[in-house]
């Protein structure tokens, strides 16, 4: 397979081609073997992203890799747990923890668009603070991996373990897409890793606080993420 000298030298049609055969070959790879394989392919030009719910892939790829870029989009408008797991992740895992901040703070977006902009355009509001400063930050990568997993919802269903991200340009890898909830809580168990408390408190999917809400019995576990607003997904991801 391509080593990291030749991925750096490969156009965005190869690099296509390689994370559509990669997708393929890797289907049936653990997360870990997974995560080698990007880490090798793509050594420094590789990073994973967390929404600090839980870092399960950032656990995952530091063994991989010690020491990987770890990303975490810092809307302004998230809960204190979960930027205190940011800062747990920081403090107590071998990764390197980067923060990415909208170009506006809420009070300057407020002071431009009026306040509230999540409950009358939340796509804007997405595209502002969470698209943009993405990919912005993601510049200096060809990889990224994401915890995206397929029983998440049905707009997941379909994940592939390595895809080509046409919106960025950029190969993404889903290292636990083919995990259940229960793949998710037996690694968590097994390995003490880090998840965020609203977790035990009914949230089953944690995003910004004016966006998210527990979820009911029976519901899937993007329920909470703008329920009511007939949006599944931050713009991240489609
Ligand atoms: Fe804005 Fe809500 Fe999107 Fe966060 S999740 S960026 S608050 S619309």
């Amino acid at each position: 397979m391509t080593d990291t000298l030749q991925a750096d030298k490969l156009s965005a049609d190869e690099l296509r081609e390689l994370a559509e055969r990669a997708g393929r070959e890797l289907e049936d790879a653990s997360a870990l073997e997974i995560l080698k394989w990007a880490t090798r392919t793509f050594g420094k030009r590789f990073c994973v992203t967390s929404s600090m719910e839980d870092a399960v892939v950032a656990h995952l790829a530091s063994r991989a890799l010690p020491g990987v870029d770890v990303v975490f989009l810092d809307t302004g408008y998230h809960f204190p747990e979960t930027i205190g797991t940011r800062d747990a992740v920081d403090a107590v895992m071998d990764v390197n923890v980067i923060t990415l901040t909208p170009r506006q703070t809420v009070a300057e977006q407020d002071a431009e668009y009026g306040p509230k902009l999540h409950d009358r355009d939340p796509d804007l509001c997405c595209k502002l603070r969470k698209v943009k400063p993405l990919e912005e930050g993601l510049t200096a990568y060809a990889a990224w991996a994401t915890g995206l997993r397929r029983d998440e919802s049905a707009t997941r269903a379909n994940t592939p373990v390595v895809g080509w991200d046409e919106k960025r340009q950029k190969v993404k890898v889903s290292p636990i897409a083919r995990w259940t909830q229960d793949d998710v809580d037996a690694y968590v168990a097994e390995h003490g890793v880090l998840t965020n408390p609203l977790l035990m408190d009914g949230y089953a999917s944690v995003g910004c606080a004016p966006c998210t809400r527990r979820v009911l019995e029976g519901e899937d576990a993007r329920a909470g993420r703008w329920a009511g607003r007939g949006k599944t997904e931050c713009g991240l991801h489609d």
